[in-house]
C-alpha cells in the first residue's frame, strides 16, 4: 500500500512517470480516460525537441535555458524506459529557422540572442555528458546565406534565415514504444476508459473518484500524481488548490502528409517569430505541416477546454474538415516552402496546448513566449505536473519520481 502511486493521465508525462516509478519498485495504477495510453496531445504534435530557439523572445532567458536543459536529457532519460535508440524515433531533418518579413525581432536581433543561447549550450555541455538526441552538435545555429535559403524557400517572404541543429521526432513512433513499455512492465496496471472526476484528502492519503461505463469507481493511495494536462487545474481545484490566473487552452491542428521520394532529405523549417508555421521532413517520406493562423482553431480561458474539442484531440475529424483544413494549411505553407504543394495529406488531427496568457504569439509581450513556470508542484503526497512541452516531460518525470521516493521514505 505504501509503495503504491496513482498516476492520473497516460500521455507522455504520466507514462514516463509511471515507468520511472515502476523501475524504482513502486506499484503504479496508471488511470486514463481513453482506451489506450498516448492518445491525446502527446501524439498529435510536431515532436520538436526544443533547444530553446522558439522561446528566444523570453527576455529573462529562463525558457530557452529550461528547454536546452530538458532537450539534453530527453533521449538519455527515455532510453531508461523504452530502451531504444534515437534512430527508432524516425527523426526528421534539421530545422532551418526562417525569419519572416513580418517577424517582430529582426535577423540581427535574433542572431544576437541565438549567440547567447550558443554560449549557454557550450557551457552546459562542458559540464555534463548529456547528448541531444544521441549526438553532440558542434554548433546550434549558423546564419544561412540567401543563396542557400533560395534552394528550398521563397525568399520574397523572408528577411533572413539560420541553419540549426534542432530536430523533431515522430510522435507516433514514440507512442508505439511507450505503449509497449507500459504494457510490459509488471509493476504498472493500466486502467483505461476510467474518467477521473475528483480528488479528496483521506487521512494522510488521497481518494481519487471517477466513472467508467456509467459506473462510479474509487481508488485510495498515499501518493497521487496529476498528469492530466487539460484537466490538471480542474482536478487540482477539487482538492482545494486554486487555479492560476490567465489559463489558456488552444486547439491546434496539424497535417501529416506523404511526400515524394526526392523530398526526403529536404530541410525541416520553422518560420519566426510571430503567427507562422512549421514543416518537419521525416526519413519515412512523411511531413508534418502546420500554419498557425489557420491551424489554431480554438481559444479558451476557462479552467478546462470546451467539450467540442474532445473529438479532434482524439484524432476524430470529419471528412469535410479533413479536406478543408489540409487544403488550407498546405496552401499557406507552399507560399514559403513551395515543394509542399507536392504532398498528399493522410492524417488531420488536433492537440490541445495548455499555457498562460491573454494575447497571441504575434504580440511581443505575450506570456506565450515564456514557458519556464512549469514542472512539478507537490502538496505532501499529491504531485501535480504542468508538462509545458513534450521536450520537458522526461525531465519532469524524473523530478516527480524523486519527490515520490522522498515522501515514501518519510512515511
Ligand atoms: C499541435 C501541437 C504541437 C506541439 N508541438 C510541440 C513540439 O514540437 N515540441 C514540444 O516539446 N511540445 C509540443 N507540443 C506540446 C506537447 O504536445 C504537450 O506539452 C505534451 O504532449 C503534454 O503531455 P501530457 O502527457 O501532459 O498531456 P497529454 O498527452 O494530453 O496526456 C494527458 C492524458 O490525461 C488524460 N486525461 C485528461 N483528463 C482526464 C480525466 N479527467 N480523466 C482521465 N484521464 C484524463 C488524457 O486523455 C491524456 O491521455 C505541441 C502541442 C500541440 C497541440
Amino acid at each position: 500500500m505504501k509503495r503504491k502511486v496513482l498516476v492520473l493521465g497516460a500521455g507522455i508525462q504520466g507514462c514516463c512517470i509511471a515507468l520511472e516509478l515502476a523501475n524504482r519498485g513502486f506499484k503504479v495504477d496508471l488511470i486514463e480516460q481513453d482506451s489506450v495510453p498516448f492518445n491525446r496531445s502527446s501524439i498529435r504534435n510536431e515532436g520538436k525537441i526544443h533547444l530553446g530557439l522558439v522561446y528566444i523572445n523570453d527576455t529573462g532567458f529562463e525558457t530557452p535555458k529550461l528547454m536546452l536543459k530538458a532537450a539534453l536529457r530527453f533521449a538519455p532519460y527515455l532510453s531508461r524506459w523504452i530502451g531504444i535508440g534515437v534512430k527508432d524515433l524516425n527523426v526528421g531533418t534539421p530545422f532551418y529557422y526562417l525569419v519572416s518579413n513580418q517577424s517582430f525581432l529582426d535577423t540581427e536581433q535574433l542572431e544576437q540572442r541565438y549567440h547567447q543561447l550558443e554560449k549557454l549550450y557550450c557551457k552546459s555541455t562542458e559540464k555534463e555528458s548529456f547528448t541531444y538526441l544521441g549526438y553532440k552538435p558542434d554548433k546550434l545555429v549558423q546564419k544561412s546565406s540567401e543563396e542557400n535559403l533560395a534552394k528550398h524557400f521563397n525568399t520574397d517572404c523572408l528577411q533572413g534565415g539560420f541553419y540549426t541543429s534542432e530536430l523533431a521526432i515522430d510522435t507516433s513512433k514514440l507512442a508505439e514504444h511507450i505503449r509497449k513499455a507500459v504494457k510490459k512492465h509488471s509493476n504498472i496496471t493500466f486502467l483505461g476508459n476510467h474518467r477521473i472526476l475528483g480528488i479528496s484528502k483521506n487521512g494522510s492519503g488521497y481518494i481519487v473518484e471517477g466513472e467508467k461505463n456509467r459506473s462510479n469507481w474509487k481508488k485510495k493511495s498515499l501518493q497521487v500524481v496529476n498528469a492530466t494536462w487539460t484537466d490538471k487545474f480542474k482536478l487540482d481545484e477539487t482538492l482545494g488548490i486554486s487555479p492560476p490566473k490567465e489559463i489558456l487552452h488552444r486547439l491546434k491542428y496539424r497535417v501529416i502528409a506523404d511526400i515524394p521520394e526526392e523530398m526526403k532529405n529536404f530541410p525541416s523549417a520553422t518560420m519566426v517569430i510571430g503567427k507562422f508555421g512549421d514543416v518537419v521532413i521525416r526519413p519515412d517520406k512523411t511531413a508534418y505541416i502546420s500554419w498557425y493562423p489557420d491551424a489554431c482553431r480554438g481559444w479558451s480561458n476557462s479552467i478546462e477546454p470546451p467539450e467540442s474539442w474532445n473529438e479532434p484531440s482524439r484524432g476524430i475529424v470529419p471528412n469535410k474538415d479533413f479536406d478543408e483544413i489540409s487544403e488550407q494549411l498546405i496552401r499557406e505553407t507552399e507560399k514559403w516552402y513551395p515543394a509542399i504543394r507536392n504532398c498528399t495529406p493522410k492524417i488531420v488531427d488536433a492537440g490541445i496546448i495548455v499555457a498562460h496568457g491573454k494575447t497571441d504569439v504575434d504580440n511581443k509581450k505575450s506570456r506565450l513566449h515564456e514557458r519556464s513556470n512549469i514542472g512539478v508542484t507537490s502538496y505532501d503526497g499529491y504531485h501535480s505536473v504542468e508538462t509545458g512541452k513534450l521536450t520537458t516531460a522526461p525531465m519532469f518525470a524524473m523530478d516527480t519520481a524523486d519527490r515520490a521516493e522522498k515522501i515514501y521514505r518519510q512515511l
